[in-house]
């Protein structure tokens, strides 16, 4: 490795394309080549099992869901991510009347994800479900050759270390953020979010009987409509059109039978939002 001195001949570098560089730089990082992302994992499919949405209905939704992903073991890898729920939202709303700043709301929610990847890791036990931990992910591979459905908490471990958002103190990257960002970490194409809507609606559908149902709609489109309320995270749409693993994401409902299946397969099912 060459080694060599600024021209004052003061500090010494080690030569590479990054030297002496802020990397705050815009030229720079327009300017910057790279070789294409390499996918870690390209041949895993990602599901995040809702926390509100499916979580929360237990006995309503989860044995289902579970018996749905564990007839897929055989044809496919996949991994879940679990969401918190209702839970967070208690919770969530005491911390911040007490003031609390959004790392200690991050970190309520991690553990509320938390108990629900425990709750669907053990529904999933007999079919090969298993918890498992960031530290885990590396391990992805002896997991899937072994059969078994790793099962992790879909919050991103921001915690303590939550960005606060622009406004109020809910933080921002929650569980849907969390399955999208493993997804770009593991070069995985398809992610699917199992919710209990059909997929995505010009507003609420719960709350707007007239909401307009969207089958498929780039992410670019989505962005232009700033749509007031949204079935995933909002930053997931600056994270899908910033990946160039992620191709699209999938929403589907899954207390209709098949959906996931469906989706599985790469048909469609619900709301595809595409990056391009
Ligand atoms: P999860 O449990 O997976 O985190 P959430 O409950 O946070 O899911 O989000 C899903 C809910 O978002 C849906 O059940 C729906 O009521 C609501 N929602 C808000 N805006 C929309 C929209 N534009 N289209 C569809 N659903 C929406
Ligand atoms: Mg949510």
């Amino acid at each position: 490795m060459a080694l060599t001195r600024d021209r004052d001949g003061k500090r010494l570098h080690v030569k590479s394309r990054l030297m002496g560089e802020s990397l705050v730089s815009n030229k720079f990082i327009n300017e910057l080549e790279l070789p294409p992302q390499e996918r870690l994992f390209p041949d895993v499919k990602i599901l995040k099992v809702g926390g509100q949405s499916i979580c929360d209905r237990g006995k309503h939704a989860l044995p289902m869901v579970v018996d749905e992903i564990a007839r897929n073991r055989k044809k496919h890898k996949m991994l879940l991510t679990t969401g918190g729920g209702t839970r967070s939202r208690h919770i969530y709303s005491i911390g911040l009347e007490l003031g609390m700043p959004t790392g200690i709301i991050a970190k309520f929610g991690s553990t509320i994800s938390e108990q629900n990847a425990l709750l669907v890791s053990v529904l999933l036990a007999p079919y090969g479900g298993i918890l498992i931990d960031d530290d885990s992910l590396v391990k992805l591979a002896q997991y899937f050759a072994q059969g078994s459905i790793p099962v992790i908490p879909g919050m991103p471990p921001y915690d303590l270390f939550a960005l606060p958002p622009a406004k109020g103190r809910i933080p921002i990257h929650r569980t849907d953020v969390g399955t999208l960002v493993l997804a770009d970490l593991l070069g995985v194409k398809d992610v699917i979010f199992i919710k209990d809507e059909k997929g995505l609606y010009t507003d609420d559908p719960k709350k707007d009987p007239d909401a307009r149902f969207l089958p498929e709609v780039s992410v670019d489109e989505l962005l232009k409509m700033e749509l007031d309320d949204l079935i995933i995270e909002r930053p997931c749409l600056e994270i899908l059109k910033n990946s160039s693993v992620i191709k699209s994401i999938q929403i589907v409902n899954g207390m209709v039978k098949g959906n996931i299946t469906k989706a599985l397969n790469g048909k469609h099912a619900g709301t595809i939002i595409y990056s391009r």
